[in-house]
């Protein structure tokens, strides 16, 4: 069973394919600028790249399609030998609790969540709707970054605001990064060697997107992000907690509009804004070795939130078990690794230092004595798309 993983942004679109009786990827790509011109970056064995015209996601599709049943270059020989498409799909509000197959009621209200996530739900639908019009038949499936998220209790994810904007408008947290902090809690817990829904995880996703997830018996009990992905840890460009009388604040100050300001929040804030460096880890580092007092800030800020949330989660959770490092920041950064672990010995955590000389790879990092596990564990997310794709038809 050859299944497509589709991940489609406001003008890029990244796909895998899968053979899922194996699990082995056989191709991956990347489509971007579409709508403006196009470019296609298609990794097998034969790599190839190409400036070819994608004035829309549904053309970018086809051209995917194209590059996977080219003669020459595709693996596949057919169409027919897609035989499911996997989407992530960011917000599934409190609709879904899991991945389902797309219907037509499933598409309502999946654009009815788009309110809560503009950038990134329109172009998730219509990756939908592109792979409905070209490969009739194929079923979809929607995969949700909240969904694993849905069990969280009523105490983490409401909001102290009145009880009726929840009812009326479902203001509360719904957290984000969900197949990635589910994936690397079970593979945690498989390296650990006790069952996934025995233990209590720390999963700390780092990328230019962050959050924090606390994972007790196998179930996401909290996160750090909210109704949106802004909440949370200081990120590449996402401001993250802050008093939310800060934004009327900067709009009178500055004469914006929410809108602006919430972009200033969105794009110039976290690391980024704090520095003025970059949003990029490593100009971050390379920053404060050469004594920018700014960056210095921007990343003792940002291991100082990570840890602080760890911390949170470790009483929310009534004790701590092991703590996980990924995405690129988590599975690359030994520095940044070691900061944040700094902070934790009084819980457990001990790092050594030779086994967190570590990049990309799946390995405990933590001293043999450590109480509390500490492990890296590159993410997967279009593997466990791929997977539910697969349980799901
Ligand atoms: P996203 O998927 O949210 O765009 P990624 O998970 O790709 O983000 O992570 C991007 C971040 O990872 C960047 O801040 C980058 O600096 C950091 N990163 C990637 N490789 C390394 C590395 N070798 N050392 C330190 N940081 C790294």
């Amino acid at each position: 069973m050859n299944i497509l993983v589709l991940n489609c942004g406001s003008s890029s679109l990244k796909y895998q394919l899968l053979n899922m009786e194996t699990e082995e990827l056989l191709v991956k790509g990347l489509c971007e600028r579409i709508g403006i011109d196009g470019y296609l970056k298609h990794t097998s064995d034969k790599d190839y790249e190409s400036n070819v015209a994608m004035p829309d996601h549904e053309a970018a599709v086809k051209i995917v399609m194209d590059a996977l049943i080219d003669p020459e270059r595709g693996v596949l020989k057919s169409m027919s030998d897609v035989h499911a498409v996997g989407h992530r799909v960011v917000h599934g509000g409190e609709k879904f609790s899991d991945s389902v197959v797309v219907t037509d009621e499933v598409e309502r209200a999946i654009d009815e969540c788009s309110e809560l996530a503009p950038l990134h739900n329109p172009p998730n639908l219509i990756g939908i709707r592109a792979c409905k019009k070209i490969m009739p038949g194929v079923p979809n499936v929607a995969v949700f970054d909240t969904a694993f998220h849905a069990k969280m209790p009523e105490k983490a994810f409401l909001y102290a605001i009145p009880y009726e904007l929840y009812e009326k408008h479902k203001i509360r947290k719904y957290g984000f990064h969900g197949t990635s902090h589910k994936y690397v809690s079970a593979v945690a817990a498989e390296l650990i060697g006790k069952p996934y829904n025995s233990l209590k995880i720390v999963t700390c996703h780092l990328g230019n997107g962050a959050s924090v997830c606390a994972i007790e018996n196998g179930v996401s009990v909290d996160t750090s992000m909210g109704l949106t992905p802004l909440e949370g840890l200081a990120m590449g460009t996402r401001s993250g907690d802050l008093d939310p009388a800060v934004v009327p604040f900067i709009m009178q100050k500055e004469e914006l509009t929410a809108g602006e300001a919430l972009d200033i929040l969105n794009k110039k804030s976290g690391v980024l804004g704090v520095s003025g460096v970059s949003s990029d880890f490593r100009d971050l580092s390379a920053a404060e070795k050469s004594g920018n007092a700014r960056a210095k800030a921007a990343m003792d800020m940002f291991c100082y939130r990570v840890a602080r949330y760890v911390g949170s989660y470790a009483v929310a959770m009534n004790g701590l078990d092991a703590i996980v490092f990924t995405a690129g920041i988590g599975e690359n950064d030994i520095a940044i690794r070691e900061r944040i672990c700094a902070y934790l010995g009084f819980l457990g955590v001990h790092i050594d230092n030779d086994k967190n000389n570590s990049r990309g790879k799946a390995v405990e990092i933590s001293t043999s004595d450590s109480k509390v596990k500490a492990l890296v564990v590159p993410t997967n997310e279009e593997l466990v798309i791929a997977r539910d794709t697969k349980a799901a038809i």
